[in-house]
């Protein structure tokens, strides 16, 4: 941890500032240490060179995915392009900015971020996180904290952009996450975070955008609502039973999975249609293992915007199903 990440962190019960007491450094900063509040009585571990405000004893939800994310094949070529894509944000606009990626797994777009010149706090409430240690030891850029999403240890205004990908739908309460993501964006911040989607009303899916090269989807929009729909409730009912099960017995039945993700349209009632089979069984593993899981409009993702005075910029055009991604800015 570099001493400068100090200005940034916070109490995550009080909000006031934070002391240290480091008991070991090397050339890279503090090591092990202690954190406490200037105000209440918290006091918080650095361990391993990871601040971290979260008890040892983690969520299910949190378990599940600590278990996939030291499984994932790391880096792939297109994250770049994804990254870019997923956050609607233009690429010449990261450099030197301060970002938070709120929810960054093992880090895999904190690694683009970082690569396009960006300040990067990457958090998360787990221990995939380790796995941006030799990055963040070797740049002054990178800083790691392991923190709730719903209990942010960051102080307020202090990014330019904030991004959550693929995460809040597995919290409790993703309108607060927006919130608080909100408070701590400085005055004309950019926010952009995507969650699951789900089928709605046809009168709300009809005016979904769709991707370029997915446009032929207009004239089949109504068939694939009631696709949407089935694989919904199939999702449902596998899922019943799949938070139950061991992980080892769940990344099995992945297998089946990910090979019908190949199959033309029954790929579609699989949950990852990746050209990878790596990355299909862990996409698939990925929607089967958390308890927590909640699918969402654009009405709705739009209206936590605007209730947090954010003025949405752009919406996400997606495929055939849908995956609802908003860009907004602070006033
Ligand atoms: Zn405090």
């Amino acid at each position: 941890m570099k001493e400068v990440f100090l200005d940034i962190l916070c109490c995550p019960r009080c909000q006031a500032s934070l002391k240290i007491q480091s008991l070991s450094r090397d050339e890279f900063g503090i090591n092990a240490g202690n954190l406490s509040c200037e105000k209440c009585p918290a006091t918080f571990p650095v361990t391993e060179g990871i601040p971290r405000f979260v008890s040892q004893k983690e969520g299910a939800t949190q378990e599940r995915f600590g278990f996939e994310w030291m499984r994932y094949p790391g880096s792939l070529p297109e994250d770049e392009t994804i990254f870019l894509e997923e956050t609607q944000v233009e690429k010449r606009e990261w450099k030197n900015r301060w970002v938070l990626d709120a929810g960054c797994g093992m880090g895999r777009y904190s690694r683009v971020a970082h690569s396009l010149g960006a300040h990067v706090v990457a958090l998360d409430l787990g221990g995939a996180l380790a796995r941006l240690q030799d990055l963040a030891q070797n740049s002054e850029r990178l800083h790691l904290v392991q923190g709730d999403l719903l209990h942010l240890p960051l102080k307020k205004e202090k990014f330019d952009i904030i991004y959550s990908l693929g995460v809040i739908h597995h919290t409790v309460s993703p309108r607060t996450c927006v919130q608080a993501f909100t408070q701590r964006l400085k005055p004309n911040g950019k926010l952009t975070v995507w969650v699951y989607g789900r089928a709605d009303s046809y009168q709300n899916f009809k005016s979904n955008p769709l991707k370029l090269n997915r446009k032929s989807l207009e004239k089949i929009r109504f068939f694939v609502w009631i696709i949407v729909d089935l694989r919904e409730l199939l999702s449902h009912s596998l899922r019943s039973v799949t938070v139950h099960l061991p992980y080892k017995l769940l990344y099995c039945c992945c297998y089946p999975l990910a090979v019908f993700g190949k199959i033309p349209f029954f790929k579609f009632l699989t949950f990852s249609v990746h050209p990878l089979w790596r990355v299909r069984l862990q996409e698939n593993f990925d929607w089967l293992a958390p308890p927590i899981q909640s699918h969402h409009t654009k009405e709705e993702v739009k209206n936590w915007f605007e209730e947090n005075r954010v003025s949405v910029i752009k919406i996400l055009p997606h495929g055939f199903v849908p995956k609802v991604g908003v860009l907004g800015e602070k006033k």
